[in-house]
């Protein structure tokens, strides 16, 4: 099971007392935001939904002085395909640990659909190409199990010398980011709770970031697909003139400026699925 290993390390929400502190604050500070928003008018949601992850107080990143789109650019000489390897395995490692924090949570009862944001739903292609409704456990066991699976395949991932990358892999590659999106939509459409209750929401919001800036940079994911979390990248500054905004911190006042003008963001609801 590919979950076997972060289960013994993972952190735990010891007592119920715990959650109910939390939850408290947790909806102190989210019911500020609220009332803000209805004094202004505006409504990050389009589907009515909250969407607890883009409170101010939860945009906080793992290395948020890194410029991402530095850690994801291809460096002279080093071939394409290897450093697409590197980065897709480490998005697995990330996503895998973080959603094996919050797994229990994440059962058929409690997540009988694999939802993302804005009442998104995700249908699982068998493999004879019919579109199945899954619930989201078993369809991030399914995603996590091909994952593992085609990254220990030595004729796709290959380690050894002389052994060659096939020419479906920058395809493979698309699938596999476009399922691990799919995992992290659901994170923060159904567990974005649980994840701040543990105190992991920086950590993935990092992992949304790198998944972002390496989407961005080499074209991955149909831009329909990411359209359901375009608002959390325009509030973590990870888009166009808003990354550039969040990089360069010699200039306050423009900072400033371009973060004010990244923030209206509309989302709409796309289709989306594990089919290549
Ligand atoms: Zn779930």
């Amino acid at each position: 099971m590919w979950l076997t290993r972060v289960i013994s390390n993972k952190p735990k929400i010891d007592n119920n007392k715990a959650l109910v502190f939390d939850e408290k604050a947790l909806t102190t500070c989210f019911c500020r935001k609220a009332r803000r928003k209805e004094k202004e008018g505006t409504d990050s949601s389009s589907s009515g939904d909250s969407k607890l992850y883009l409170e101010a107080t939860v945009l906080e990143r793992k290395l948020p002085e890194m410029d991402m789109r530095i850690l994801v650019d291809l460096p002279a000489g080093l071939d394409y395909n290897e450093w697409l390897a590197s980065h897709t395995m480490a998005l697995f490692d990330h996503v895998n640990l973080v959603y094996g924090t919050v797994s229990e949570f994440c059962t058929a009862s409690i997540c009988p659909d694999m939802t993302g944001p804005g009442q998104k739903t995700y249908l699982w292609f068998d493999e004879k190409g019919k579109k199945t409704k899954v619930a989201a456990p078993q369809y991030i066991d399914y995603v996590m199990t091909f994952i593992q699976k085609t990254i220990s395949d030595e004729n796709i991932f290959p380690t050894k010398y002389a052994n060659e990358f096939p020419s479906s892999f920058e395809s493979i590659v698309r699938k596999i980011v476009r399922l691990l999106f799919h995992v992290v939509a659901h994170l923060y459409a159904a567990h974005f709770k649980e994840v701040v209750m543990l105190g992991l929401h920086s950590h993935l919001n990092l992992t949304f970031a790198h998944l972002t800036a390496l989407h961005h940079r080499f074209s991955l994911i149909d831009p329909k697909e990411t359209e359901i979390l375009k608002d959390l990248e325009v509030a973590l500054h990870l888009s166009g003139e808003c990354a550039e905004a969040a990089a360069n911190n010699n200039d306050k006042l423009e900072d400033t400026e371009k973060s004010d003008e990244c923030r209206t963001q509309s989302t709409e609801d796309t289709s989306g699925d594990n089919k290549s």
